[in-house]
């Protein structure tokens, strides 16, 4: 059995016009003579009646007393009405379909509502329907704990529900269709001229993953690489065959990725940028700092430590609290709210000289000022303010010829 896991995100199921396209797509490769798997999101995004963010509303009105292992089960139904809805029209349409829970698909994870970790993937009901001739269409975003309740996987779960039973399954391929062609170059909402990638390396997604890129989420990829199941990112509205995600670098596919030192731009903003001056006689203020964020679970990046000092940036929303605690611990931090971090990445500019000094160009010709930047082999970072940031992406696209 050749066996196809395909994913439809949130807008790709939203109205009922693009779900008659989700409709043609699964036609379509089961008359290629796939086994088909179908993981769903919830309907549409917030503001949408049934969409993950409007069903949280229903109780944030009330105050919200919800418990997690609650609030998972309230969370759940988005996805559970998308499945049975996608089934009832396959069915309609000729095609014998059935629906099923994250739990009634095999998906066992921890009691970590609200981020559940997959533990395991029983596979075999599912794949006595496939045998069966039917399309299983399953909830994403969501699995059952040892004690069988509903749990949900957390931000990105569904795209983590496809590779997972891509990989559980032995799937030939996991096809995550959304609403833009593939994985872009940078975010099309800021850089319009972001272009497709053809091919990326699982390590490169990952990384564009990980530094912001939302299109696919990184512990999805993470997954897949594991398994070796190649993704393709593409969009529900084309026929076009979008990215393909592979370390097969064999033949056709070869020559994309070697020749180029960076492959795309990724942002996150809503960053907070801290200073805390060194103290004359604190020789331990620096594991103070760190030690003091970590016991508050705050998560620091872009950490530069010197004897004169420490600069390390929060998310805004922990910017407060961090602020509070270091002015407890009797130091006197700087902060600047309002920035982005911006990741230039490509497995390509591993030992290549001149990407940091074309970055720098690029943002000075625009008169931006960077307030930090570090690199490792494969990306260079540079903190910039937010009200900076879309011009900077704009930029940087340009410079590295990313539109060509
Ligand atoms: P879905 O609901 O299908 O999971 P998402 O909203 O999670 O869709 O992801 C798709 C969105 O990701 C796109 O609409 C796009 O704005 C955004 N995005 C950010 N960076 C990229 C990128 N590098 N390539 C493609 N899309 C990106
Ligand atoms: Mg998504």
């Amino acid at each position: 059995m050749r066996i196809l896991v395909q994913k439809f995100g949130g807008t790709s199921v939203s109205s009922q016009e693009a779900r008659e396209r989700v409709i043609q797509h699964i036609k379509r490769e089961r008359e290629n003579g796939y086994a088909i798997v179908v993981v769903v999101s919830a309907m549409g995004r917030k503001g949408d009646p049934y969409a993950t963010d409007t069903l949280l509303g229903l109780v944030r009105a009330g105050g919200d007393y919800l418990p997690a292992r609650e609030r998972d089960m309230l969370l759940g139904c988005g996805e559970i009405i998308s499945a049975a809805v996608l089934c009832g029209m396959l069915i309609a349409s000729g095609i014998p379909s059935v629906a099923l829970t994250g739990g009634s698909a095999g998906i066992l994870t921890d009691e970590g509502f609200g981020a559940a970790r997959i533990k395991r993937v029983q596979p075999e009901q599912l794949l006595r329907h496939l045998e069966s001739g039917s399309v299983a269409v399953v909830a994403g975003f969501q699995g059952i704990s040892s004690q069988g309740d509903l749990t949900t996987l957390g931000r990105g779960g569904s795209d983590t529900t496809a590779t997972a039973l891509g990989a559980a399954l032995r799937a030939e391929m996991v096809d995550i269709y959304t609403d833009v062609n593939g994985i872009l170059t940078a975010d099309p909402r800021f850089v319009s001229e972001a272009k497709p990638l053809p091919v990326v390396s699982y390590a490169e997604i990952c990384n564009m993953a990980r530094q912001g890129a939302k299109v696919i989420h990184p512990r999805a990829v993470e997954i897949a690489m594991q398994a070796k199941v190649p993704l393709r990112v593409r969009s529900t509205f084309s026929e076009e065959t979008g990215t393909l995600v592979t370390d097969d670098l064999s033949a056709a596919n070869a020559h994309y990725v070697r020749d180029r030192h960076v492959t795309g731009i990724a942002h996150v903003s809503g960053i907070t940028q801290i200073s805390v001056k060194a103290i004359e006689g604190r020789n331990d203020m620096q594991l103070q700092v760190f030690q003091t964020m970590a016991r508050h679970h705050i998560s620091v990046d872009f950490i530069n430590v010197t004897p004169s000092g420490a600069l390390y940036t929060v998310y805004d929303h922990d910017a407060e609290i961090a602020e509070m605690l270091l002015k407890e611990a009797g130091f006197s931090p700087q902060l600047k709210h309002g920035c982005a971090k911006i990741s230039v990445i490509g497995g390509g500019m591993n030992g290549q000289p001149g990407v940091m000094a074309r970055i720098v160009e690029a943002l000075t010709e625009q008169g931006i000022s960077i307030m930090q930047s570090a690199d490792s082999n494969t990306t260079i970072w540079v903190l910039v303010r937010d009200f900076d940031m879309a011009v900077a992406l704009r930029a940087l696209h340009a410079k590295f010829d990313l539109h060509l």
